[in-house]
């Protein structure tokens, strides 16, 4: 069974493409699910460059829901968002998730209340332990139905530092407790194919976390991460990530998560 649930669509400003393209592609590609899960909006604020607006996600759900229709016969589509945690949205949260069928967890970014830090740069000890917890923290809220990226802060570390190997322990440790999937992202693996950081091959996943990730007994998801309907049909970045799975004997998941 082949499937993604991790796509996203132009609304959230830096992907391309129509939703009808991306199932498409999908289609094109072989899968039998497609899960739309783009980054969520905020209520309190707004980034035209990295997630839809709140008055944008009347106008997702009908898209996505008109596709499932649409294409009933041909592909299963499932509806759901991606989004950042912060403790003092989780209310508007709870509402996002009844809303669709599953939250997806990706921390990018740090409280933008609060100066927000990117997690796509270069990061200190400091900052990469805030990350380890704030991903902790969210998980603890059993919103998430899966955690993307666990990895994602190793975009732009050159060094592979204390700091990561401590959060790396506590996102397994915590991912296995909450029995969520961890998702091995193929965008990152497709990224460092083209930008390859500090002479390393790979942007994320990164091997040295998900060489401790693979002490716990986790639920491992492949998720393309879709920003162009193009991205779908990428099926040699998908057989790098299952052959990153095979080489650290992770448990990946065979069975579609709905
Ligand atoms: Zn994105
Ligand atoms: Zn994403």
């Amino acid at each position: 069974m082949k499937f993604n649930y991790h796509t996203h669509t132009a609304r959230c400003g830096h992907a391309t493409g129509t939703d009808e393209e991306y199932v498409r592609c999908a289609i094109e590609a072989g899968y039998q699910i497609l899960g739309f899960s783009d980054h969520a909006p905020y209520r309190s604020y707004s980034n035209r460059r990295c997630f839809m607006d709140w008055d944008q996600l009347d106008d997702y759900i009908d898209s996505v829901e008109f596709l499932k229709e649409k294409y009933k016969d041909q592909i299963k589509i499932h509806l759901g968002l991606e989004t950042e945690y912060y403790p003092y949205c989780r209310e508007e949260k709870t509402e996002l998730k009844e809303k669709v069928e599953y939250l997806m967890l990706g921390q990018h970014f740090s409280d933008p209340m609060n100066s927000q830090v990117d997690y796509f740069k270069q990061n200190s000890e400091e900052e990469i332990l805030q990350y380890g917890n704030s991903v902790c923290e969210a998980l603890d809220t059993d919103l998430f139905d899966c955690l993307c990226h666990p990895d994602v802060i190793m975009s732009r570390q050159p060094e592979f530092t204390a700091a990561c190997e401590t959060i790396a322990h506590m996102i397994g440790k915590k991912c296995a407790e909450k029995n969520v999937p961890v998702e091995v992202n193929v965008r990152g693996i497709m990224k460092g194919k083209w930008r390859p950081i500090e002479g390393r091959a790979c942007y994320y996943p990164s091997k040295e976390f998900w060489k401790i990730l693979s002490q716990y007994p986790l639920r491992v998801i492949v998720g393309i991460d879709a920003h162009a309907p193009e991205d779908l049909l990428d099926l040699e970045s998908v057989k790098d990530a299952y052959r990153m799975m095979e080489d650290l004997h992770l448990d990946f998941i065979s069975e579609p998560l709905l």
